[in-house]
């Protein structure tokens, strides 16, 4: 049953009452007739209310609604949605349920500073909620048992207004909540609240529902009468204020965040952390336990079981850190609380190199499972956390990757929606992840293709005029000035898209490093090229800002008047638009520090064509059929970079992507080929049903598996694997290699003899190599061999890339005097020390992987 309404929500007539069930789950917004039966109601105030169906319910006039009520039309489409709708909700046959069964013990809560779900419910300010938000609505689309947690934020992010000479001006609104999708939490008919401590004051936080199809969205509220006037600030901006604000707001997320789930009855085993701002729901979970009586370390096993971390930012500035002080501070009535382990608490979060309190470090120290978002940045993520691992090496440091993606109904055009159902399966959208099923895109007529695309490309260059008249009438520019914008963006010229946060690294100005031979490309009658810009800086990022001011410079040049535009206030239906229409999309990142980029992940999906540095997502995507990458040698300095980039993006506009665009007699066909080649080998990969579907079974089942084993028993093995590891720790510095025997190289071993006359290897195989048989000793101290694994390590050339190969070593004959004896089989070839080496690790069954425990005792200390 429907929860009480609050006094706010309209009543409306019998026939259409449900359109506030529709208005209040954020499920309208990746439902095309959903969203199609809003704009039905009125198309003028839809606009106005931006898209928002709760405003617009409230703002209907009683004649309206009636008239609504007795059109036959509406209500045929109306009745279509709602069962859709219930449809949905009430499934049974979701992908979790059909794979894992209902009664799989998960519950996922996934903590985000940010989500970006709809342009209706302002609290994101970029692809990290984006990401969230998708996140989200996929893990209600796969039936996941799934809550997420964040802040509400009273003024969101910022409206940019871009003045007449290029300024960014960043406009505050304040929002009504009464107005927007989301509703208070409620019990037995109140208003849920839960209070924190925050130094000599304690803090009451109003919880409020988003609903996304079947998961709630739980957000946090500072701002009511109980607080005082500064604490009520403390949800006002996303990423708004000082360090101290931003220290606040993530005790207000991580520890208000578990409270709320407490308030709510919600006991979640897993946590996911969403980037480092989320962490501090570690120290109240530990605090939880600590209060249960369990021992520090137990505890901090217990939370580590049931959390999963994801890092997202490719460079050290990027991860929140505060100074000690700070720290202290703020967290001091939890640290009072708690006092005996006021030491170790704030240790969690140490930085040796900087002395700071890391939020990534406080993550990665109490977290099981954790990724980058994808796999060059998990790369990178590994090669930056190496140190924080003790000595293993890069590659074995326990940090994955699962490379973003989007969710598909949100960023897929209906009308390429529409024409996918007539070629693909009737499953396409619930196997989207399914290589196979986009197969048939080759069968659509490039005629189709074609009109789609145009048709979306012509409804963006009227939003974008309609966003430049905008910004020409707010600056008091001449009627003439304003009319002119009706001239610009012609849809027959190629047109390039750029649109992203206006951070320095994504190199916005990068394609007018050589204005000379951009003119060249603009300016020709017979192949133009036009560009369209769009991103907002923070406001305290001021070379950000410069961005914006040249690129508005050169888009008022005489020469470049209506071929390069600067658009205002890029948020998600401005990024619509743009991904839906342009045909190709500029993404030219410094490589490594795009961690995954999503916006392209979108266009490629609606056929336009990425064009980016093989950074992030791309670096997998490509495929050299499916688009084209901006190039520069492997380890390019920036400056290096930055040359090569740009000579690669003029090159391959002049050579191949003009030249292929303009090729057309009635259709471009060669171009149709390569959107056809976008949509059937991206769509699949880069969604957000592939990515959830990833994190459930590489991270969240395997994680509530051990939370639950964790906690048993009165957390049994918490303790256990706690107390192991206090004991290999202590105790570590007594395990030594003893000594390593090389073997004899003549000595070719029985298996190999039998696999050479197996009959498996043709004559024309190359032989087996000659095996050797290698020893080592092994002193343990009081350390029991098996809880270690000794292993050799030795590298191997596969094209090019040295691949390090791990050969187990097995125990031989018994333990004397703490002493054993271990052998394995290895290519006669291999000498110790010059080619291979030898090592000893702690394991356990109970380790969530290999390196939990980075204790490694090794004959040679080399990285290849
Ligand atoms: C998708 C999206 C982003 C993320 O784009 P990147 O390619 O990751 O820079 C940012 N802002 C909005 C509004 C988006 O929709």
């Amino acid at each position: 049953m429907q929860a009480a309404m609050t006094t706010q929500t309209r009543v409306l007539p019998a026939a259409i009452a449900r359109l506030n069930e529709l208005a209040y789950n954020l499920w309208f917004s990746w439902n095309d007739d959903a969203l199609q039966l809003f704009q039905q109601m009125d198309a003028r105030q839809w606009e106005q209310t931006g898209h928002n169906p709760v405003r617009l319910l409230q703002e209907l006039d009683d004649a309206r609604l009636q008239e609504l009520s007795a059109d036959s039309g509406f209500l045929e489409a109306y009745q279509g949605v709602i069962a859709r709708f219930d449809d949905y909700m009430q499934s049974g046959h979701t992908w979790f349920e059909q794979r894992f069964g209902s009664g799989t013990p998960v519950h996922i809560a996934y903590f985000s500073a940010e989500f970006g779900f709809h342009e209706s419910l302002p609290i994101y300010s970029g692809g990290l909620g984006v990401l969230a938000g998708d996140h989200c609505k996929s893990a209600s689309d796969l039936g996941l048992p799934f809550v997420g947690v964040g802040l509400l934020y009273k003024k969101g992010y910022f409206t940019q207004k871009i003045d007449a000479s290029g300024g960014q001006h960043a406009e505050q609104l304040h929002y009504d909540f009464a107005r927007l999708p989301i509703r208070p939490a409620q019990k037995d008919g109140n208003d849920l609240t839960v209070t924190i401590d925050m130094p000599g004051r304690t803090v009451t936080l109003k919880l409020w529902t988003v609903q996304v199809g079947r998961n709630p969205v739980i957000l946090l509220d500072a701002d009511i009468a109980a607080n005082q006037p500064d604490d009520r600030e403390l949800t006002g901006q996303l990423y708004g204020g000082n360090q101290d604000t931003r220290i606040s707001q993530e005790i207000v997320l991580g520890i208000g965040g578990v409270k709320a789930l407490r308030a709510l009855g919600i006991y979640p085993n897993v946590y996911h952390i969403n980037e480092g701002h989320a962490a501090f729901l570690a120290l109240e979970r530990l605090r939880e336990l600590l209060g249960l009586g369990l021992p520090f370390h137990a505890a901090v096993e217990t939370v580590r079981s049931a959390t999963v971390f994801t890092t997202h930012t490719p460079v050290p500035a990027g991860h929140d850190a505060f100074p000690y002080g700070m720290v202290e501070h703020h967290l001091g009535p939890l640290l009072g609380q708690l006092s005996a382990h006021r030491q170790a608490l704030l240790d969690l979060g140490r930085d040796e190199a900087t002395g700071l309190f890391n939020m990534t470090h406080l993550a990665l120290h109490t977290s099981g499972l954790r990724n980058g978002v994808s796999q060059l940045h998990g790369k990178v993520s590994r090669g930056m956390f190496r140190s924080f691992h003790g000595n293993v090496e890069t590659r074995e440091v326990p940090i994955g990757a699962i490379t973003n993606g989007v969710h598909l109904d949100s960023w897929t055009a209906p009308e390429w929606k529409a024409l996918l159902d007539r070629f693909l399966p009737g499953s396409w959208k619930d196997d989207q992840a399914n290589p196979q099923v986009w197969q048939s895109v080759e069968l659509i007529p490039d005629e189709s293709i074609w009109s789609v695309h145009t048709k979306l490309k012509e409804k963006m260059i009227a939003a974008a005029r309609r966003n430049l008249q905008e910004q020409r009438r707010r600056n008091g520019d001449s009627a003439e000035r304003i009319e002119e914008v009706r001239g610009y963006l012609s849809p027959k010229a190629l047109t390039i898209g750029f649109a992203r946060r206006f951070a320095t690294y994504k190199r916005a100005n990068l394609i007018f490093s050589d204005l000379r031979r951009l003119r060249k490309l603009l300016d020709d009658p017979q192949r133009p090229v036009q560009f369209i810009f769009a991103g907002k800086a923070h406001p305290a990022d001021h070379p950000g800002q410069e961005l914006i001011r040249e690129i508005h410079r050169i888009s008022q040049l005489k020469e470049f008047a209506g071929k390069v535009v600067l658009l205002e206030n890029y948020d998600i239906d401005l990024a619509r638009y743009l991904v839906h229409g342009v045909d190709v999309w500029l993404n030219n990142p410094r490589r490594p520090l795009e961690a995954s980029g999503t916006s392209g992940q979108k266009a490629a999906m609606n056929g336009v064509l990425n064009f980016s540095v093989l950074d992030g997502w791309w670096e997998e995507g490509y495929d050299g059929t499916n688009g084209w990458a901006i190039g520069s040698t492997e380890d390019a300095d920036w400056a290096a970079q930055e040359r090569e980039n740009t000579e690669s993006i003029y090159r391959l506009l002049e050579e191949e992507i003009i030249p292929l665009y303009y090729n057309q007699g009635e259709l471009p066909h060669q171009w149709i080929n390569r959107m056809k080649r976008s949509i059937r080998t991206l769509s699949p990969a880069y969604n957000t049903h592939r990515m959830v579907q990833d994190y459930t079974v590489q991270t969240y089942l395997p994680t509530a598996d051990r939370a639950t084993r964790f906690a048993m028993n009165g957390y049994e093995t918490a303790i256990k694997v706690a107390d192991y590891k206090k004991f290999i720790r202590d105790n570590w510095h007594q395990v030594a290699i003893v000594s390593v025997d090389d073997g004899t190289a003549a000595s070719v071993t029985a298996a190999a003899a039998a696999a050479a006359s197996s009959g498996t290897t043709s004559s024309e195989a190359p032989p087996q190599p000659a095996l050797k048989r290698v020893t080592a000793d092994i002193a343990f101290g009081p350390i029991w061999p098996p809880d270690t694994l000794v292993e050799i390590v030795h590298y191997e050339e596969h094209s090019g890339a040295w691949e390090q190969v791990i050969v187990p070593m097995q125990a031989s004959g018994d333990l004397v005097d703490q002493l054993q004896t271990f052998t394995a089989e290895l290519p006669a070839h291999l000498a110790h020390g010059a080619h291979f080496s030898v090592r000893v690790r702690p394991v356990s069954p109970d380790f969530a992987h290999s390196f939990e425990l980075p204790l490694i005792t090794t004959t040679l200390h080399k990285e290849l």
